[in-house]
């Protein structure tokens, strides 16, 4: 479904500058994102962080010739002769104005799902219980943001039949502007979440945003025994029908009469419209039972008969969010998204695995299965998936299904293979050849990806350190909301990226375009640079051995000393390097490395300003005590320090010296001396230094029960029998010890890991490879998950236990601890 430009300038009452003809069939909010240039219709959207604008010119070389922006460039004509300019005001406005009119095309129902938790469970729900009857068009993953929903909403094409949108709001105000776009004929608010987090009032302020979404929609479904959400569903008088529920409510149009839990399924019965019936489902937690009641009443509402609902309830699907990232057999590296297949998920997919650069660009390989999407022609389907994957540069397709296998000719990839089963390709030697690609792995869930995925896995040890990489993000934006648009940032990435691996990291960063990455010592550079690393990266500790290697790969040396600063010049010179970057240090009161701010000015200057084979590019300080208020007046005289030596460096040069000093703490305490720069450090992997809280978890080691046993009273356990039992308890041997970086001193019940949520002590002393804990009383058994740290037992409470900080404890989990990341 195509729009040509002069409907789009009209649409979103833009003026139009360029006269090109155009039809737009995508919108580009994410240049990053680009696919089809020549439909591609770019939102230059301006927040805080960044602004599109910048990206026109590159976006142009690429072939986009439609922009949508607020300020039109100087000399558009003769620049970009080919492109399109529709102005606006706010491109943000614009783009919800277009999904907008997009949605007024449509009259059909549209589901439109609030709420604190569990949008995109019943979102995804809904798909699988309505797409065997309807053609539904839903938002991808969670897109539920201002932008998200209007490239949801935007998906919708001919053949939609229902629409199923979420509406995710972080702040007052928002929920207006996803209405006015969603426009739900059915508006569902799940639940409010967590009561207790919030005073009352906050409370029934959330509860009044999120029924903004309730407004004008003709069906409004919501749980009744919430007292808060039917107290303030009265304070309206919303025209839509009330197809509420409760367990208690007899009277309540969804009445569910009881809910029984067996070991694997649920059954749920309920009185509908007066007539009583059930359904079952292959899940017994709370979340999804609720859940599904959610999406019962709108699948009945929508017309599906109560048989058919319960056939289609007990094939429903857990919804996986994930996707990860993992080393895989033969020079392989795996990325396993295991949600839902679909192709405007595969398309993120692609568009995720397009972006990770590589070395020695292995080529990558898509790995997919037939896609489960009634009421689209396959030829069709699968020549659009031909074309994003050629676009987003999969050079081997490998079809699992007979659908794909039917459909090869459509597909345009290099090289192709179809097989009609996992299994089939498992035994086939294109499954033996695999060898140094990128691979991703698509399938929908009944083909059996898992063996596939497990089969490609490098086999480890069952501990592994997962990294959640969008909430490196989320920490990332964390930090830079302290600061202005202008700062720069540097995101430390020393000590293997505190531990949790400073590849995937430093990938995940530069996607994110931050300004400077910081190693320790310069083969932890080399290793980025041959990983496709090509943001600027300083190093902290560069060993006057290594200076050859810092120029070859780019690398931007910390200068401390006098000696240091002589080694380097005469290494550069003697390499005929000018004006290479380096970085300044100053000591103000750390007494570690750096330039005496007192004493060393004057000749550091004379000394840069006669020879040209260094420059400075930045000058710092590192403060001692940010994290606490006890330091702030020791902080204050180092800030003033800082500040009088730095501007005398700067006085001395033409050019601009960029100043930091503020590192993780600083930039939370002292926001006002964020200079031109900040370091963040400890904060990116998910900790608040100034309170040892966790602000999003970043990584969580993990490992699982080796073995049990009964030990009796009176026993002992492990090494110099210092485990002595006392009651008779049950022992679980678990595969994690000090060579993996479990400190030996949380042994002997100083400290405790999680079996399925419940605290489980170290017994007796821990060993090298394997650790003994107390399960007594716990329902586990072998092969159960441990968690040592992570999300819900914090570092921090490790790092108390042993008397130290969270930065030793994460830089100690050892390497041979295998690093999966994820994204949700
Ligand atoms: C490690 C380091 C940082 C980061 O510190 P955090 O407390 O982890 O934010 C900043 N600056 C320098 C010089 C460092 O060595």
């Amino acid at each position: 479904m195509t729009y040509s430009i002069e409907k789009v300038t009209t649409l979103i009452g833009a003026r139009r500058y360029g006269t090109k003809n155009a039809q737009i069939g995508f919108i580009l909010t994410d240049s990053r994102s680009l696919c089809f240039p020549e439909e591609t219709l770019f939102f230059a959207l301006v927040t805080d962080r960044n602004n599109g604008h910048h990206y026109i010119p590159e976006l142009y070389q690429r072939g986009v010739r439609n922009f949508v922006v607020s300020a039109v460039p100087v000399g558009y004509d003769k620049l970009y002769p080919e492109a399109n300019f529709l102005k606006v005001v706010d491109t943000r406005k614009a783009l919800q104005r277009l999904a907008e009119r997009r949605r007024d095309e449509f009259d059909i129902p549209i589901v439109g799902i609030t709420g604190s938790n569990g949008k995109t469970m019943v979102k995804e729900w809904l798909y699988q219980l309505l797409s065997p009857q309807f053609y539904v068009t839903r938002s991808p993953r969670s897109y539920n943001s201002q932008i998200g929903v209007p490239l949801s909403v935007w998906l919708m094409n001919e053949q939609t039949q229902v629409g199923v949108f979420e509406a995710g709001i972080s702040k007052p105000g928002e929920m207006n502007a996803l209405r006015d776009i969603i426009q739900p004929t059915i508006a569902v608010l799940t639940n409010l979440g967590d009561a207790h987090q919030e005073n009352f009032g906050l409370i029934e302020d959330k509860c009044r945003e999120k029924l903004i979404l309730f407004h004008d929609a003709e069906t409004l479904i919501y749980p009744a025994d919430d007292e808060i959400i039917s107290k303030v569903i009265t304070e309206y008088d919303y025209p839509g029908e009330r197809l509420y529920w409760s367990m208690k409510d007899k009277e309540a149009p969804f009445f569910v009469k009881f809910v029984e839990k067996k070991e694997t399924m649920t059954t749920v019965t309920y009185i509908y419209k007066g007539k009583e019936d059930w359904y079952s489902l292959p899940f017994i937690d709370e979340a999804s039972v609720v859940n599904s009641i959610v999406c019962a009443i709108v699948s009945l509402h929508l017309g599906v008969t109560p048989d058919v609902l319960d056939q289609r309830m007990q094939q429903l699907e857990p919804v996986a969010m994930r996707l990860e990232v993992k080393e895989g057999q033969h020079g392989c590296t795996l990325i396993n998204d295991s949600y839902n297949s679909d192709i405007n998920s595969l398309d993120i997919a692609l568009d995720f695995m397009n972006r990770r650069p590589d070395h020695q660009g292995r080529s990558r390989t898509l790995v997919l299965s037939d896609i489960d999407q009634s009421g689209r022609e396959a030829s069709e389907l699968y020549r659009e998936v031909s074309n994003l994957a050629v676009k987003r540069g999969v050079t081997k397709l490998i079809g699992i299904g007979p659908q794909l296998t039917e459909q090869q000719d459509a597909i345009k990839v290099t090289q192709k293979y179809f097989f009609p089963t996992v299994e089939a390709f498992i035994k086939s030697g294109v499954f033996q050849a695999l060898r140094d690609e990128v691979i991703l792995l698509k399938g929908a869930r009944r083909f059996g990806f898992d063996s596939l995925s497990e089969l490609l896995e490098q086999k480890v040890h069952e501990t592994i350190l997962e990294v959640n990489l969008n909430a490196v993000v989320d920490n990332l934006n964390h930090f830079r909301s302290f600061l202005k648009q202008s700062t720069k940032l540097v995101c430390m990435i020393k000590a293997d990226a505190y531990g949790a691996g400073a590849v995937e990291i430093a990938k995940t960063l530069q996607d994110h375009r931050v300004d400077y990455l910081a190693v320790a010592v310069a083969d932890e550079g080399v290793t980025l640079r041959k990983n496709g690393i090509t943001a600027n990266i300083m190093v902290m500790n560069p060993e006057m051995s290594s200076f050859k290697t810092l120029f070859d790969y780019d690398l931007e040396p910390e200068v401390y000393s006098f000696r240091l600063l002589e080694a380097l010049v005469k290494a550069a010179e003697k390499e005929g390097i000018t004006d290479y970057p380096v970085h300044i240090k100053l000591d103000t009161g750390m007494h570690r490395l750096g330039f005496d701010p007192n004493n060393d000015m004057e000749r550091l200057i004379e000394r840069l300003k006669h020879q040209d084979a260094i420059i400075p590019r930045s000058v710092f300080s590192h403060f001692v005590g940010s994290d606490s208020d006890d330091f702030d007046d020791f902080s204050a005289r180092q800030f003033a320090l800082f500040d009088m030596a730095s501007k005398q460096l700067q006085a001395a040069f033409q050019h601009k010296i960029l100043r930091h000093i503020d590192n993780s703490a600083g930039i939370e305490h002292f926001p006002e001396r964020q200079l031109d720069m900040c370091r963040l450090g400890l904060g990116l992997y998910g900790i608040d230094p100034r309170n040892n809280q966790v602000i999003n978890h970043v990584s969580t080691l993990k490992t699982t029960i080796l073995q049990m046993r009964m030990v009796k009273a009176g026993d002992t356990v492990g090494y110099s029998r210092k485990g002595k039992i006392e009651h008779d308890s049950m022992i679980a041997a678990i595969p994690i010890g000090y060579a993996d970086g479990l400190n030996r001193r949380l042994g002997n019940r100083h400290g405790y890991c999680l079996v399925n949520g419940q605290r489980a002590y170290y017994v007796g002393n821990i060993c090298m490879d394997v650790a003994m804990i107390d399960v007594t009383g716990i329902d586990c058994k072998e092969g159960d998950q441990v968690e040592i740290f992570g999300d819900h037992l914090p570092v921090t409470v490790l790092s108390d236990t042993l008397e130290t900080i969270p930065y030793e404890v994460l830089t100690g989990v050892s390497n041979r601890v295998k690093r999966v990341y994820y994204q949700d």
